[in-house]
């Protein structure tokens, strides 16, 4: 079945980052611009989304149907992408809302063809539940259901592509990490001498190493690491510093790091490389992989 694309990854480049940390030289950074994209479907949501895509036609449903917080970066891409692909698609949101009074993403869902439901955070968290599911695919018999973040094989498998844009020159990629999809699709596609390093945009988000490890591929589980030092107060906050740090950066490069993952990861990286974390002549790519309808 053909895949309907409806971004642009022509787009994509690789824009060097001069004098990221004017004290370490010897240091190349870089980030792979994957935000260009698409203003909806930007950075990593297209590549989890396109191998669902056509497993949802290729099973003959019609809409696709997944799960997110009322900012979800992954609900719009879906809704996104579903209406550029011709199928409906259903959002289920965590917690209640003001119907009558949608936040700007969610109402770009809805322009998008979304059927929006809210459940309260209990029900959430039964999400993943074999018989939540069960109930839901019978409610819904004609979508295809995606978890939270596009953590299913077929995202895993299109996060992977995107190491196509990762030539062997660089001997460490960074990536910032929800729910870890996009960093074990890229870890089983890279090439085991490249060092993984993820940055968890949330406390405690050390967890997600059980996510990871999980599905890597035999063999894979090698040279990579994620910390949870740079949450900035926890998933969504923000201070003072990150906020400079994201004028500042934007004032030097000319574009935005979006305020939940990417810019927490630059932040983090640029920590790391003051206390000296990389060897000499380390070449670091870093993803951006979006997020700027957040901002
Ligand atoms: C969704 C998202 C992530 C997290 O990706 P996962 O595959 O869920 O780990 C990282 N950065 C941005 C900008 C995102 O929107």
């Amino acid at each position: 079945m053909a895949i309907i694309k409806p971004v642009d990854e022509t787009k994509i480049f690789i824009q060097p980052l001069p004098d990221f940390v004017s004290e370490q030289q010897d240091i190349q950074v870089s980030m792979l611009r994957l935000d260009t994209v698409h203003p909806f479907i930007s950075g990593n949501k297209w590549y989890k989304l396109k191998y669902n895509i056509s497993a949802a036609l290729d099973a003959q449903k019609n809409s696709l149907l997944s799960f997110g917080g009322a900012y979800s970066n992954h609900l719009i891409a879906t809704a996104a992408a579903a209406h550029s692909a011709g199928m409906g698609a259903i959002g289920f949101v965590r917690g209640l809302q003001d119907e009558q009074n949608l936040n700007p993403v969610l109402t770009q869902c809805k322009e998008y063809g979304m059927a929006l439901y809210f459940i309260s955070r209990e029900a959430y968290a039964t999400k993943e539940d074999a018989d939540f599911l069960n109930r839901l695919q019978l409610q819904f018999p004609e979508a295809w259901i995606i978890p939270e973040g596009g953590a299913n094989p077929a995202g895993r498998k299109g996060a992977g592509e995107i190491s196509t844009f990762v030539s062997s020159d660089f001997t460490h990629v960074i990536l910032s990490t929800g729910s870890g999809t996009t960093f074990t699709g890229l870890r089983n596609a890279l090439p085991a001498a490249q060092s993984l390093l993820g940055f968890a945009p949330m406390k405690g988000g050390i967890y997600l190493q059980h996510q990871i490890i999980q599905f890597l591929d035999p063999g894979k589980n090698t040279n990579w690491s994620l910390t949870d030092r740079f949450h900035f107060g926890g998933f969504g906050k923000m201070n003072d510093s990150l906020q400079d740090f994201m004028s500042s950066f934007r004032q030097q490069y000319n574009f935005s790091l979006d305020r939940v993952y990417t810019a927490k990861m630059m932040a983090g990286l640029q920590q790391l490389l003051r206390e000296n974390a990389f060897p000499a002549r380390a070449n670091i790519l870093c993803l951006h992989t979006g997020g700027l309808t957040g901002n």
